[in-house]
């Protein structure tokens, strides 16, 4: 370690309480680093909460970092705008400390920003003494069984983004003509679903979810959501809230097979804590299933079942039902396998739901990618052997986890970059011109970025509107619009 970079560090840590933006560096900024007014330029790339507990992290812990956001839409918040469920307002309030970030006066948002396609990583790291990684998981697992592609079939990245308003899925038109769905997953993204399909409107109708899909509930014919999982009872990977939310749900009742959670009973004086009264909650809905009579709606869980092949409607052009070949397990508890015994059983079906996981994807050719893992190979958010680089949220461990998890790793991240400052690991001892030099080469290439105040002029215009409809908010479903009210 080079202790006498570190005690300089120190000193400017301890004395620093300045912007180091302002046109004339202190006295003692000037003194302690090596390039007059040089002060460490940061980039992040994505504006979710991974980006923005990360920037947050390094305006805390160092007194003269600069942090500019870049993100590909005019939108900032990632998944907790097009991901979290709209009747979850709650998880929302983040948002409020993510403001609070990007009004931070080190700190700038540049949305609008498409990295990898509007500008490299490569010239980023020209600009900037280090870039952070922060772009989420875009893509999704897809079943790889035939008949995936008929009409009827979604990602539920895809139905979420589209319920949610994400640009890219705003012409989903999604089919709900069938009585029976399948969602194939069982973790909480496929109760979300479950949850979004079978809600009373008068309860969606007071959320921020789009218009049209709110039109499209309204006229759907959906009435029984059967989650499918590979595995048992015991394995399922949502957690018990988005259970109770289910479970209490009005206007529904659950309908499993009862036949499904034999031994569970048994099995539950083991179970650690959570499991246990996840499992507790799922037993008392089995025992109070209506097994296909009673309410008007019904949602049941369906175990040890893994998608063999889509089965098309009979002139081809749409799902009509789906096959499901039956598992048995090997092993115990989490760690236990499904594996394929072989015999299979058709459910009838029109609408199917692919639960299976989001996945990153590579953004430059520059940035080392892990194919297998779908991550960037990192060790504790350092990129390996790519000095400068460093990735934090769902790029840097997979696309699980709620946001308190993504927010401890953006944390670690953090830490990690200024440790590497501190022992000299991470260069700062040149000036870098950051934005400055990032801006002309958008300007030259048509793109016109959106700030943090343009965003707040989207955000008045979509309250506004929400308060005419009775909503927190009507989502903009259009870039172009976007751009036109920020740009207004
Ligand atoms: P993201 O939120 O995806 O953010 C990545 C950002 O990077 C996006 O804004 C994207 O536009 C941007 N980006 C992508 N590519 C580029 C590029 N090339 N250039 C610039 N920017 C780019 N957690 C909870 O705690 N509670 C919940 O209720 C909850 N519900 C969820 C529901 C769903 C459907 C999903 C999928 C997740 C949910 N989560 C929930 C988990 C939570 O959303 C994640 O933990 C968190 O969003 C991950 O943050 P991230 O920043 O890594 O990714």
């Amino acid at each position: 370690m080079n202790t006498s970079r570190v005690f300089v560090f120190k000193q400017l840590k301890s004395l620093l309480r300045v912007k180091c933006s302002s046109a004339a560096p202190s006295n003692d900024l000037r003194r302690l680093t090596s390039t007059p007014g040089s002060c460490p330029k940061v980039c992040v790339v994505g504006g979710g909460p991974a980006g923005f507990y990360t920037a947050q992290h390094l305006l805390k812990a160092h007194p003269a970092v600069q942090v500019d956001i870049y993100e590909r839409l005019p939108i900032p918040f990632g998944l907790v705008r097009f991901g979290v469920a709209p009747d979850h307002p709650e998880v929302k309030n983040v948002i409020n400390t993510f403001t609070q970030t990007a009004q931070h006066e080190r700190c700038s948002f540049h949305g609008n920003v498409n990295v990898g396609k509007d500008v490299s990583v490569q010239e980023l790291q020209q600009a900037y003494h280090a870039v952070v990684l922060s772009y989420g998981a875009e893509g999704n697992r897809s079943l790889g069984v035939p008949g995936e592609n008929l009409s009827g079939v979604y990602s539920a990245k895809d139905f979420v983004g589209w319920y949610n308003g994400l640009p890219s899925n705003k012409d989903l038109k999604a089919d709900l003509r069938s009585e029976t769905a399948v969602i194939l997953g069982q973790g909480n993204v496929a109760l979300d679903v479950a949850r979004i399909l079978l809600s009373p409107l008068d309860i969606l109708k007071k959320t921020d979810i789009t218009q049209p899909a709110l039109e499209a509930l309204a006229a759907s014919r959906v009435r029984r959501v059967l989650i499918v999982g590979r595995r048992g009872p015991l394995q399922v990977a949502c957690t018990i809230k988005e259970l109770r939310e289910m479970v209490n749900l009005p206007g529904t009742k659950p309908e499993m097979v009862t036949a499904e959670f034999q031994g569970i009973a048994e099995a539950l004086k083991d179970l650690p804590r959570p499991r246990k009264r996840l499992t507790e909650l799922m037993l008392k809905a089995a025992q109070g299933s209506c097994e296909g009579g009673g309410a008007e709606k019904r949602w049941g869980f369906r175990f040890l079942r893994s998608p063999v092949e889509i089965l098309p409607a009979p002139d081809v052009s749409r799902a009509a039902g789906i096959r499901l070949g039956i598992n048995r397990l090997e092993g115990s508890g989490e760690g236990a396998r499904a594996v394929p015994t072989g015999e299979v059983e058709d459910v009838e079906c029109g609408l199917i739901i692919s639960s299976i996981g989001y996945q990153s994807l590579p953004i430059d050719p520059a940035v080392p990618f892990d194919p297998r893992k779908a991550i960037i190979p990192n060790r504790m958010g350092r990129v390996q052997e790519a000095a400068g680089l460093y990735c934090s949220g769902w790029v840097k461990r997979g696309p699980t986890g709620v946001i308190a998890t993504t927010m401890n790793d953006s944390f670690d991240t953090a830490r990690s970059l200024i440790q590497d400052m501190e022992t000299g690991e991470l260069d700062i001892s040149t000036a870098k011109m950051g934005s400055q030099a990032v801006a002309p080469l958008l300007l030259k290439r048509g793109v016109s970025p959106v700030s943090f105040s343009d965003w707040e002029k989207i955000d008045t215009e979509e309250m506004k509107r929400g308060k005419a409809a009775g909503k927190p908010r009507e989502k903009m479903l259009d870039v172009a619009e976007m751009l036109k009210a920020a740009h207004a």
